[in-house]
């Protein structure tokens, strides 16, 4: 006899647990499905940064639904660490974005004067003598940098094992391993998940594939333009005192993690699937590191990660209803911003399968944009 769900959620990355999660508030039991391990790809190995104020969309048409995500994380935290016994290290972080070229100065006092209008921010613009007292080891030909505070962050793998942990807790939801390899069903209704190894009947699905979404595309017969833009990170040692602050420029990023690392990257590749590690991008992200903060250039290496983001032809997420059929849910697509914005994914799409409409600012996110359907 087949396996049932109420729901079966096909991905156990940010988006796929937050969306259980969600479900599991209003009392709707789901079943996870993900073969490789619940945040084992990009949603594990993400910087963990949650910025609501930069990044492409913001701002723009990214902004406020970034700012409601930033909210609901602040909202979450407490209760989320007290219901899973997870520690995933929400914390606030303080920022020095250093300017290498003349031409970006402007630009970051710019940008240094609109958040530090944002309540609960602060940001200034710091001349180079000023930088080096706040970390001496940031590289001394620098043209000065702006400082920001107010951004959090969090350990991304830990935050999505305690939404499926607290999916579990409030409403009996499960993890299957498994992959997915087709669904069927009639009409406009999808009643069975095929698996390698099974299928499950199911009422709802939720497609949270992330970069492998447009596996979808023939199950659905629906355009589902989300391509896997590859990332790679060094985590790396320092000796000497932990350095205090995110720090950027030049192309080099730098997230200090309380667990003593520094994860520096993080490269934007088009490669397809390919998930290998480069010696080119060890040697691409220490030549940039060298520019902001010599020290990490040569740091020794703890772990070097490759994983990819799912991004869409203009970088905003696909939120909502299948166009087509009765009981399908997309959530996928977040980009770059997938751990800022996985508490409003899932609490969007779970609004809508429970409610048919949110309050979140996800107008602009739904698949009917894309919606050709293929022949
Ligand atoms: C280097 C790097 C740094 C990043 N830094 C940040 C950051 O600082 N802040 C931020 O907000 N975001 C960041 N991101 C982006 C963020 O990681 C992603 O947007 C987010 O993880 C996407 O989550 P997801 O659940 O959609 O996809 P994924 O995490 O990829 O999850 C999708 C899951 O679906 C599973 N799956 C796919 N197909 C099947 C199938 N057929 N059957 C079963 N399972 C299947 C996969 O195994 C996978 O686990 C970063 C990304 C990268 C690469």
């Amino acid at each position: 006899m087949a396996d049932t769900a109420d729901v079966v959620i096909i991905g156990g990355g940010a988006a796929g647990c937050a969306v259980a999660y969600y479900l599991a508030q209003s009392g709707v039991k789901s079943t996870i499905i993900e073969r490789a391990g619940l945040g084992n790809q990009a949603s594990g190995n993400a910087a963990g940064g949650l910025n609501p104020l930069t990044g492409v969309g913001i701002p723009g048409p990214l902004a406020s639904f970034a700012w409601e995500c930033y909210k609901l994380h602040g909202d979450l935290h407490e209760g989320l660490v007290q219901d899973t016994g997870i520690d995933y290290q929400h914390h606030t972080v303080a920022k020095i974005d250093v300017a290498l070229e003349e031409s970006s100065i402007a630009g970051m006092k710019e940008d240094a004067l609109r958040i530090d209008a944002v309540d609960g921010f602060n940001a200034r613009w710091l001349e180079p003598d000023e930088v080096a007292k706040l970390e001496p080891r940031i590289a001394p030909g620098i043209l000065g940098g702006y400082y920001h505070q107010g951004d959090t962050s969090a350990d991304s793998h830990k935050l999505t094992e305690s939404f499926a942990a607290a999916a579990a807790n409030k409403a009996g939801s499960t993890v299957r391993e498994g992959n997915v390899r087709g669904l069927e069903g009639s009409g406009d209704k999808i009643d069975r998940v095929i698996l390698e190894d099974g299928e499950i009947s199911c009422g709802q699905v939720v497609m949270a594939l992330g970069p492998w979404s447009r596996r979808a595309e023939a199950w659905l017969g629906l355009y589902i333009p989300v391509d896997p833009l590859k990332g790679e990170i060094l985590r790396l040692k320092l000796d000497g005192p932990p350095i205090e602050y995110d720090i950027s420029g030049g192309g080099a990023s730098i997230y200090p993690k309380l667990t003593g690392l520094n994860w520096c990257g993080t490269t934007e590749d088009w490669k397809g699937f390919d998930l290998s590690l480069s010696d080119e991008v060890d040697k691409l992200i220490r030549k940039r590191l060298e520019r902001v903060f010599p020290e990490l250039a040569t740091a020794e290496l703890e772990l070097h990660t490759a994983c990819l983001r799912p991004v869409t032809p203009d970088w905003l997420p696909v939120l909502g209803h299948a166009p087509g059929w009765d009981n399908v849910y997309l959530a996928t697509g977040a980009g770059k911003k997938g751990i800022l914005l996985a508490p409003g994914i899932g609490q969007s799409v779970a609004d809508l399968m429970t409610t048919g409409k949110t309050a979140l600012s996800i107008q602009d996110y739904s698949p009917e944009r894309f919606a050709t359907l293929l022949d």
